[in-house]
């Protein structure tokens, strides 16, 4: 079990409120960044005790040390002691970086998440994997810590771009082809994502996610699932944060899953139908990008210094027919650079 609790509905700003209440710390602080501190701490304020809230800078691209320095500068400005507690109000970037910077703030003070982006709030607010990126590299700097509890409000999705809520369905996407194949038959003909159940959405999502984590809290086995789509599609996006053109996480998982996805049907584990419908799906929900050869050599490389590598091997998770998987996998660069031609042809067919 975990060792705490997840709060997901309507009413999970009330009950943040009443936990706070109910406990007995010296400071609140609410962290944002400059796009959740004006639009979603607006709804939340008035459901918390007193408190103090302060915002960085939004994006990736901030995701790094020197963030957290500036954040623990101002949390040693403000005097916070051991008895304080951090709210973590934000996407997968708040919640990994600021409760990363709780865990380590004086050996460590208690934190909360309130995700508000869809990946956080199906993903990245679950599973006690905290961090920053560091030089070229996603997550490189980090450790696993519990919070005291996950608060999810559906309605912070309102106010999210339709780039950024497509983002946090390509979790959604991922955790049924690991663990769902009668979601996925259901899944493959959503189109408007404007138009969906978030609630039972995040709940399925966080059920697969919190089983797997339950089993595997520090992804020796059964957790590597989740990292389906993640050894290609990380390379491709900590490539891609370097450009001009960046691309969002879920875009950049979703390529990854579609890469995988080939190496999957290549080693004989799905066939051409499984991998169309999954192209299909993805097509329908993220434009398509196009990688040059040069960018080629450079996600190979990345993928190479992958944190989930063991030694020199390139590590994968495969899918092992629609809602079933396969850790362990190794890839070789061939495979990689075989798998983007592939992702580059596929408008040409199958
Ligand atoms: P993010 O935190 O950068 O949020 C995306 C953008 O949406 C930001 O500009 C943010 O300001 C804005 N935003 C957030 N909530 C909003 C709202 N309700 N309305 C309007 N705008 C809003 O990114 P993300 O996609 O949430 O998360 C990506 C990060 O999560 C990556 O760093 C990834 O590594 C991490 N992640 C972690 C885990 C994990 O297990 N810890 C899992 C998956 C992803």
């Amino acid at each position: 079990m975990l060792s705490y609790p997840i709060h997901i509905g309507a009413d999970g700003r009330e009950k943040l409120g009443e936990f706070l209440r109910n406990s007995d710390y010296s400071q609140i602080l609410v962290l944002a960044d400059e796009n959740t501190y004006e639009l979603c701490y607006p709804k939340l304020r008035d459901y918390l005790p007193v408190h103090e809230a302060i915002h960085i800078p939004a994006g990736e691209k901030f995701k790094t040390l020197e963030t957290c320095v500036g954040v623990w500068s101002k949390m040693t400005q403000m005097a916070m002691d051991r008895k304080a507690i951090m709210v973590n109000l934000g996407g997968g970037v708040i919640g990994d970086m600021g409760g990363m910077i709780a865990s380590l703030y004086k050996r460590g003070i208690d934190f909360v998440q309130v995700p508000t982006t869809l990946l956080s709030q199906v993903d990245a607010s679950v599973g006690s994997k905290l961090g920053v990126d560091f030089m070229q590299f996603k997550n490189h700097i980090g450790l696993f810590n519990d919070p005291q509890g996950v608060y999810i409000w559906p309605g912070f999705l309102n106010t999210l771009s339709d780039r950024e809520l497509a983002s946090g369905f390509a979790e959604v996407i991922k955790h049924h082809l690991i663990a769902d194949q009668a979601g996925w038959e259901e899944l493959k003909h959503i189109r408007d994502l404007r138009k969906l159940d978030y609630t039972q959405i995040i709940e399925h999502s966080i059920a697969i996610k919190q089983r797997i984590v339950e089993e595997d809290p520090f992804e020796k086995g059964a957790r590597k699932s989740l990292n389906f789509g993640h050894t290609i599609g990380h390379a491709i996006e900590s490539m891609r944060l370097e450009t001009e053109a960046p691309l969002l996480h879920g875009e950049a998982i979703s390529i990854g899953m579609i890469c995988e996805a080939f190496l999957s049907r290549e080693a004989g584990l799905i066939d051409t139908k499984a991998l169309v419908s999954i192209i299909e799906l993805i097509s329908n929900h993220y434009p398509s990008t196009n990688f040059s050869a040069a960018e080629f050599d450079d996600i190979i490389a990345r993928a190479l210094n992958d944190k989930k590598n063991e030694g020199k091997k390139i590590m994968c998770t495969f899918i092992d027919g629609i809602g079933q998987f396969k850790i362990n996998q190794e890839i070789s660069d061939g495979d990689i650079e075989e798998s983007l031609e592939f992702y580059n042809d596929m408008a040409k067919g199958y």
